[in-house]
């Protein structure tokens, strides 16, 4: 029976999944509300604290499809929306020229720090909790996340560090960078290892 019915929701599982449902309305809602503020919509949102985060090699059309889960048309016309704002610029990559990147404007970059606290009221009720819920909770969405990510409903953003591509210091005088992707077969600079990748896998324990 379907969760959504009142009548039927009487198990553990149906309690928690209609209680994650929720919580996804409620960062809906604070999306909305704060785009409604700042004369952004959601997408346009999460586009300009992706483009914040992400590596430079997926700041493109194509990554940012990816991350919003869209088709490229789609992804193409939120960054139309945001260059007229001139929240965002278009760049050719140097090493490509072919490949268009994404990048914040200085403005566009000012708004989205500005942005960064829109999920706060969710993280304050977490904090409310007591230690041991919170890695109970944290054990368990993790959890509940691997299995979406293997059943491909969510792409797993996350820094280098913990991913099994990532070789600290493999050649630490390489001006461009001490660090070595294996999957990119290419250099790290210490910054780039605290932006947010969709390739990253979990390096085992
Ligand atoms: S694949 Fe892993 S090591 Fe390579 S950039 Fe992504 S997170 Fe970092």
């Amino acid at each position: 029976m379907s969760s959504f019915n009142p009548k039927y929701r009487n198990t553990s599982g149906g309690r928690i999944t209609i209680a994650l449902y929720r919580i996804t309305q409620a960062m809906d809602l604070l999306l909305r509300e704060r785009g409604k503020a700042v004369r952004l919509s959601p997408t346009q949102i999460q586009s300009l604290l992706f483009l914040k985060y992400a590596r430079p090699g997926v700041r493109t059309i194509g990554g940012l499809a990816n991350r919003l889960e869209s088709t490229y048309a789609t992804a193409s016309g939120v960054a139309d929306a945001l260059e007229r704002k001139r929240l965002i610029q278009r760049t050719p990559l140097p090493e490509d020229r072919r490949v268009i990147t994404l990048g914040l404007t200085p403005r566009g970059d000012g708004e989205a720090e500005m942005l960064e606290d829109v999920l706060d009221e969710i993280e304050s009720a977490v904090n409310a909790l007591p230690e041991a819920e919170q890695a109970a909770l944290l054990h368990a969405t993790q959890t509940i996340v691997r299995h979406l990510q293997h059943a491909g409903y969510v792409r797993v953003y996350e820094m280098c560090w913990g991913c099994q591509f990532f070789q600290m210091n493999a050649h630490p005088d390489d001006p461009r960078g001490p660090h070595h992707c294996a999957f990119m077969d290419a250099p790290l600079p210490e910054p780039n290892t605290y932006l947010e990748c969709p390739d990253f896998v979990p390096a085992e324990d």
